[in-house]
């Protein structure tokens, strides 16, 4: 599953070939990805011009010149792959990104003829991917907006926030933090690691991090903090590029080896001075990594 870094860094690379570029030609090569394509799909894009490619959480979102909103989700498995029409160009540009699974074009779901001469296929072997298109207009009320907290990267996401949201809750602070309504975008591998920026325990109360009141304690201000850092520094270094999500341009990023608790059971805690030993546990379905010893 892609986190947020991914996702950003899927739309940095994008962004070059298809802001003011217009689709010149759309194939649907199936009806239907998670959810079935809109009927209209092809004859909504074609001829448009993407006018700017933004995020929201996890969701792309092409602003195209009729209006409309192309929203894009990767799901598990998705990708995009971007060659030039023209295979001499392919050539001489190194920055032509490629997945592993490039090759299996059976998995080609859908395929965007920019005029920028870009090709942009969205391979999907295990179609939990998604494309939407609604009103600009309407985006407001869109479902799968609509019930999302604030971005983490975001000016709204701050330690009043956070402990507003959190005040009174017996729920722990691993399950708080992966709570989309709370907080956007934030998945199991970077509120790990947020979580043991900050040494915080990931078991501890929800609640602990705001008085009764709710105003902020000292706990959400770093927390805000950790969270802001850890999703900062992955997206500088490429996104995480598990397996699955290689950069853009077809290198893995680094950010992988830096993980300090995300799958590392076993192994020492990387906390100067901490003589911890990282542990796994599971909460609410999903491992969580951390140091028993200096996340308190
Ligand atoms: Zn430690």
């Amino acid at each position: 599953m892609p986190e947020l870094p991914e996702v950003e860094t899927v739309r940095r690379g994008l962004q070059p070939v298809m802001e003011g570029a217009r689709f010149t030609r759309v194939e649907a090569r199936r009806g239907d990805l998670r959810w079935p394509l809109p009927k209209d799909f092809v004859a909504r894009l074609e001829g448009k011009t993407v006018a700017g490619l933004g995020r929201r959480a996890k969701y792309l979102l092409a602003d195209l010149s009729s209006g409309d909103v192309l929203l894009m989700h990767l799901g598990m498995s998705g990708s995009f792959r971007v060659a030039q029409e023209r295979a001499q160009a392919a050539e001489s540009t190194p920055g032509g990104y490629y997945h592993e699974r490039s090759k299996d074009t059976a998995h080609d779901h859908v395929v965007f003829h920019m005029s920028s001469g870009a090709r942009i296929c969205f391979n999907d072997p295990r179609r939990f991917g998604s494309m939407k298109i609604v009103a600009r207009a309407k985006l407001d009320q869109e479902p799968l907006l609509r019930a999302l907290g604030p971005e983490p990267l975001g000016n709204e996401f701050d330690a009043a926030m956070l402990a507003r949201a959190c005040r009174g809750k017996m729920t722990s602070l691993k399950a708080a933090l992966s709570d989309q309504r709370i907080v956007a975008g934030l998945g199991n591998i970077y509120v790990c690691e947020a979580l043991h920026r900050a040494r915080l325990s990931p078991r501890r109360k929800a609640s602990t991090i705001a008085t009764r009141a709710g105003a902020p304690t000292e706990r959400a201000a770093t927390l805000v903090e950790a969270v802001k850092a850890v999703l900062k520094d992955a997206i500088a270094a490429g996104g995480s590029s598990l397996r699955d999500h290689r950069r853009t341009d077809g290198e893995l990023g680094l950010f992988q080896h830096n993980f300090r608790v995300y799958d590392r059971a076993g192994k020492r805690c990387p906390t100067p001075g901490c003589s911890g030993t990282i542990r796994r546990i599971v909460q609410t379905g999903r491992s969580t990594f951390f140091c028993p010893v200096c996340q308190k």
